[in-house]
């Protein structure tokens, strides 16, 4: 099976994805992996990326793709494949497309994961840490004993200013606008799967798994 996996940030998208190709014993492509074995192994399209990274610019959409094209080439893709962080834009998508039908490959299914947006807020504003030892606690997920308090010294803990709504808000609100073309355009295909993500994590896994079977 080879799907392709999005959602925006706190979605929840990486541990889905982890369990998903467990699941589904298929290989996990996330971008910036593959990045970092395209350079580590000196492969020609590695070595391209290298060379804007270097610069400190961005990776052309041509270059990504080639590595994609030759990681979909790779033995382990063949068992299925789970694609996370590409593509970004509608422009990557249809080269996508294209790379893939050179290939004969089928995309089976866009997942889309879904959280309504003052959920997400929460789960992103709601990391704590410890000004004192720097532990991290989460006033949803895993809340210190005693409110406002490190449970490992006792130390105060405090809220990072990335972390404060206008700047979480500022990064949603850019997720947002950048993806909704990507939803439209795979929608159009007839291959999305919206996923309702706010929901438990093994109620997710098992919504994901039905709409893709
Ligand atoms: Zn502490």
């Amino acid at each position: 099976m080879n799907l392709l996996i999005m959602g925006p940030p706190g979605a929840g998208k990486g541990t889905q994805a982890e369990r998903l190709v467990k699941e589904l014993n298929i290989t996990h492509i996330s971008t910036g992996d593959m990045f970092r074995a395209a350079i580590a192994n000196g492969t020609e399209m590695g070595l391209k990326a290298k060379e804007y990274m270097d610069k400190g610019a961005l990776v052309p959409d041509e270059v990504v793709i080639g590595m994609v094209k030759d990681r979909l080439q790779e033995e382990d893709c063949k068992k299925g494949f789970l694609l996370d962080g590409f593509p970004r834009t509608v422009e990557q998508a249809k080269a996508l497309d294209e790379t893939l039908k050179e290939l004969n490959i089928e995309l089976d299914g866009v997942i889309n994961i879904e959280v309504p947006m003052e959920k997400l807020m929460a789960r992103l504003t709601g990391r704590r840490v410890c000004k004192q030892c720097g532990a991290s606690f989460h006033v949803i997920f895993n809340p210190p004993k005693e409110e406002g308090k490190c449970d490992a010294c006792g130390g105060e803990l405090y809220q990072r200013s990335d972390d404060n709504e206008e700047s979480v808000g500022t990064r949603l609100n850019a997720y947002m606008e950048k993806t909704q073309p990507l939803i439209d355009y795979y929608k159009k295909q007839g291959n999305l799967k919206n996923i309702n993500g706010d929901q438990e994590i093994n109620k997710v896994l098992e919504d994901i798994l039905a709409a893709v079977k």
